[in-house]
């Protein structure tokens, strides 16, 4: 497929009297109308709700967009949770799965009354023992361990990942909780990553459901809720297909009518954590090309580096590029497409075909509004980028700004250096 960005040249050219690149720019049109069809695709199931995985895209602006569509927050860490808190996110509205929680972590979640699903069973003993009674309701990570497989493909190795419970730990863990009084329980898995087909998550519900069908016959305990988790992937290669979350929901439906229903369990909701799904295409990081550079390869230096986007130097990761204004130019060079970091894996793209790029082109890098900037870090003393906000009415909102030195020095803020410091630089 042709991969085109949401904006266009005209836009950035505009936005760049205002705003310099590099930044990551989000579409407000996008978002909205992927979490309509997520919910939509989902209708059947009245409890369902989406905790949008905060870690992917931790900006506020995003998450309030989320929450007019009554989502909630599938927070990580005690940051996220004071950010979800603070945007109005009550416990019914805040997932806590975290993994090697530290005591204030568990405190604050117990604070604002997040669900928490626990990553392990020594957790019940830990949360007692630190924080004090359990909740009243109380979910479980499940790792069934080996390898997760779709037909012949083999689609991720759970028994490689340090996550969750085995399943003799779960019934153990449901059954101890039952006995300390838990009332109401959740179960939760997550087993393949950036999945781009519609059978996964049918597949995962499939094993969850009847495992969780199981454990309630054993134990006579209700599950409130069978939370599916992130893993929906997006098509960050022109020639992938993207996924069809209304095929996903149908074939989840299925599986719940089949599985759940006949045992009496069809009062249970679905919950998601969708992270990139939620906002994947509907991001991308806006840089120029600024240098090229003709030695054993072509280099072109754009004015962005890895650590604004960390995925293709972290995980050899393909980010599709268009170079403005050329998008029906022959790609006819070969480049490698490179930020300033003192790291030869800071390459966006490399021996990538793209149209003659020359000094001051727009390139935009698609598919960056999931675990895009939220990667960022500040090695070589880089600065992360503003993030912008392309509304539906067509004019752009600033969702965060740049970091300015002073927030690169804000941690020295005990000693005398500051004083000597040169803002103006
Ligand atoms: C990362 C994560 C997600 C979101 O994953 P995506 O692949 O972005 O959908 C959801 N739940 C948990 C517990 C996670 O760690």
């Amino acid at each position: 497929m042709d991969k085109r960005p949401f904006v266009t040249l005209e836009q950035l050219q505009a936005i760049d009297r205002e705003y310099p690149t590099p930044y990551h720019l989000y579409d407000e049109a996008g978002l909205r109308k992927n979490v309509e069809a997520l919910l939509d695709a989902f209708s059947w199931n009245p409890g369902f709700r989406e905790y949008f995985a905060v870690k992917a895209e931790p900006n506020p602006f995003i998450l309030k967009i989320f929450q007019e569509y009554d989502c909630g927050c599938d927070c990580s860490s005690l940051t996220e949770l004071m950010l979800a808190d603070a945007l109005g996110f009550d416990g019914e509205h805040i997932m806590f799965s975290s993994n090697d929680t530290t005591v204030e972590e568990y405190a604050f979640a117990q604070k604002v009354g997040a669900q928490i699903n626990f990553d392990d069973i020594t957790m019940i003993d830990f949360y007692e023992q630190e924080i004090g009674p359990l909740p009243e309701l109380v979910c479980c990570r499940y790792n069934p361990g080996g390898y997760f497989t779709l037909g012949n493909d083999i689609m991720d190795n759970p028994g490689d990942s340090k996550y969750g419970f085995t399943p003799e730990q779960m019934k153990e863990g449901y059954r101890i909780l039952r006995d300390k009084g838990v009332k109401e329980f959740g179960i939760h898995s997550f087993l393949a990553s950036n999945t781009v087909t519609n059978e996964y998550y049918p597949m995962l519900a499939k094993r969850l459901f009847k495992f969780a069908r199981e454990v309630s016959a054993e134990l006579g305990i209700r599950f409130k809720f069978i939370n599916l988790s992130g893993g929906i992937g997006i098509p960050y290669y022109p020639e992938q297909d993207a996924n069809d979350i209304k095929v996903i929901g149908d074939g989840v439906r299925k599986m719940y009518e089949e599985i759940l229903v006949p045992a009496g369990m069809g009062d249970a909701a679905i919950y998601t954590e969708l992270g990139r799904f939620m906002t994947g295409p509907f991001g991308c990081l806006v840089t120029k090309a600024i240098h090229e550079k003709h030695i054993h390869k072509e280099y072109i230096g754009v004015d962005a580096c890895a650590a604004n986007l960390m995925r293709p130097a972290m995980y050899g990761a393909y980010h599709h590029i268009t170079v403005m204004g050329k998008e029906d130019a022959p790609c006819d060079h070969t480049y490698d497409v490179t930020g300033s970091l003192c790291e030869n894996n800071d390459k966006f793209a490399i021996d990538r075909k793209l149209p003659k790029i020359d000094m001051g082109d727009f390139l935009v890098i698609h598919d960056t509004g999931a675990h895009g900037f939220a990667m960022g870090y500040n090695y070589n003393g880089k600065l992360r980028s503003s993030e912008l906000l392309l509304k539906t009415d067509g004019s752009v909102q600033l969702i965060r700004r740049a970091e300015t030195p002073k927030d690169y020095f804000a941690t020295f803020d005990y000693c005398d250096i500051l004083k000597d410091m040169d803002w103006d630089a």
